[in-house]
């Protein structure tokens, strides 16, 4: 058997490989406080990547980004029941302005210094940021207002877990206004659009597009839309959702405006975000035995050359060679942007860095050694296929210009190959069920990996979904999403109900 870099592997503990992968490739690490994170820079660097690629693709669809504030005062949140009535458990709330000292050398809240009225730390910024365009809209004229900002928020979770659902999480949470209804879906629909667009090409995570149903509504949301993503156990993850608000919180917040003919009326509103999910999404997606595999796209560094030195005078002109090296690297453009390459001269040996690079997932990493350097060669190990069929170390003598050459078409290859798996993954893990018992002798082992299934449903709302919802919950699941482009009526009959079926919707446990 193989000795693989992590010491868990997916199949013996998928959870605590997950941890595993974390921590040996450097991405987080428990902060002390109860559900946040400290991002380490491999971590943060990816989280860099995300938001640059996916802030090009909202300023392209015509947003522009803006700041609000942390602080929100609590009768923001009420003037919207549903919203506050959705956030209330999980809000952190600041109180006081000063602490004094209480005589035993502790320091406590300076009772005069209680603020008049609580401010919370922003869970959303929907109550903050209406209450702007409150302002900012008085005409036609003035819509569509189309925002975006990207910002940490705070949601007081209970089960939390690293990058899936911490307390604190970094996300950008885009917010727009339109003039009608019409208008207002279809944004909703576009910025889907380009969340799934943007998780297929950028993180080679293939995902299902769809509609929430009721009771999975964001609180105050007309309708729900999300992203769903199978990790490789099976579990779905919700990588992201995109809000139709209708006029619900433009009439709490009074964002209103004059039409061509005069006549004053509510905006129509949207709002929509992706966060720091989307990394434990790629790391349960990518991640094998040997740690993660960052998509090229999204990596730090796409190539990193480690030198094999002896602490002898030909070092010299191996560095020499990795430089040049490195920067024949950079002038070559992969995936649309110069290659990102870095050299590593960190005073370790170079099979602990080769391993270290493994963990982290860059992409490609070379080695250079005098012999290398000697017949004009580089040693090339892909991360996406590490071993051989016999097992060994995929590790292959190239010729040095020929690799440099091809790097581009390389990098494009790993990134393609990611997001392939990934959807075949998912396209042989979702199984039709017409029955539910069907259902339940599907999830009813445990031990096996049984994706989503694919039913019928009547769509029922109220106390009949409260029964569905309780039906599943029983067994675990959830409905996932209604996937978006269903042709018409679906025939046959709803699992649950028995009643004629009006559409498909996916069910499977999620984290
Ligand atoms: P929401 O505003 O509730 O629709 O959340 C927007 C997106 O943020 C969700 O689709 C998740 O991907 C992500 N998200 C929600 N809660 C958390 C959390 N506690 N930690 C990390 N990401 C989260």
């Amino acid at each position: 058997m193989i000795k693989r870099a992590l010491n868990v592997t997916r199949e013996a503990d998928f959870s605590a490989w997950y941890q595993a992968v974390i921590s040996e490739a450097d991405l987080a690490e428990e902060s002390g406080v109860r559900g946040c994170m400290v991002i380490r820079p491999w971590g943060y660097g990816i989280w860099e990547r995300i938001q640059r690629l996916l802030d090009d693709r909202i300023k392209a669809t015509g947003h522009e980004n803006c700041y609000f504030p942390l602080f929100i005062p609590l009768s923001y949140f009420e003037k919207e029941a549903e919203h506050v009535e959705g956030f209330a458990k999980e809000m952190a709330v600041v109180t006081h302005h000063r602490l004094k000292a209480d005589g035993y050398g502790r320091l406590v809240p300076d009772p005069e210094a209680k603020l008049e009225e609580p401010l919370v730390v922003r869970p959303t910024s929907e109550m903050v940021i209406g209450a702007a365009f409150a302002r900012w809209v008085q005409s036609w004229r003035d819509l569509p207002v189309l925002i975006n900002q990207w910002a940490n928020v705070v949601r007081w979770e209970m089960r939390t877990r690293m990058f899936l659902r911490t307390s604190e999480f970094l996300w950008q949470e885009g917010h727009t206004a339109h003039a009608t209804a019409d208008e207002a879906r279809d944004e909703t629909l576009k910025m889907l659009e380009v969340y799934r667009d943007f998780a297929e090409t950028c993180l080679g995570l293939h995902v299902i597009a769809g509609e929430k149903p009721e009771n999975e509504r964001f609180p105050g949301a007309v309708s729900t839309y999300s992203i769903e993503a199978m990790m490789q156990d099976g579990k779905a993850l919700q990588a992201g959702t995109s809000h139709f608000l209708g006029t619900n919180f433009a009439s709490a917040q009074n964002i209103r405006f004059q039409n061509a003919a005069g006549e004053f009326e509510l905006a129509n509103t949207t709002s929509w975000g992706v966060s720091t999910r989307m990394i434990g999404g790629v790391i349960m997606v990518h991640g094998d035995d040997d740690g993660l595999r960052v998509p090229p796209m999204i990596a730090p560094w796409q190539v990193v050359i480690v030198p094999m030195l002896r602490d002898n005078p030909d070092d010299a002109a191996i560095v020499d060679y990795c430089k040049a090296l490195q920067a024949d690297l950079a002038k070559q453009s992969a995936l649309g942007e110069p290659v990102r390459a870095l050299l590593d001269l960190k005073p370790a040996k170079a099979a602990t860095k080769r391993w270290g690079w493994v963990k982290k997932g860059a992409p490609i990493v070379i080695e250079v050694g005098g012999r290398d350097v000697a017949g004009a060669n580089v040693s090339v190990i892909r991360r996406d296929r590490l071993y051989r069929e016999d097992g060994k170390l995929d590790s292959a003598v190239t010729a040095r210009d020929a690799f440099v050459d091809a790097v581009s078409a390389t990098l494009a290859d790993i990134q393609t190959g990611l997001h392939v798996e990934s959807m075949d993954r998912l396209k042989a893990n979702i199984v039709p069920v017409t029955e539910f018992a069907e259902l339940e002798t599907h999830f009813a082992d445990s031990v096996k990996n049984p994706g989503w299934v694919d039913v019928r449903w009547s769509k029922p709302t109220g106390a009949a979904l409260d029964t569905v919802v309780e039906r599943l919950k029983a067994l675990k699941l959830t409905i996932r999403n209604a996937p978006l482009g269903q042709s018409g009526a679906d025939h046959g009959l709803c699992i649950f109900t028995g009643e004629p079926a009006v559409e498909r919707v996916l069910i499977g446990r999620a984290y």
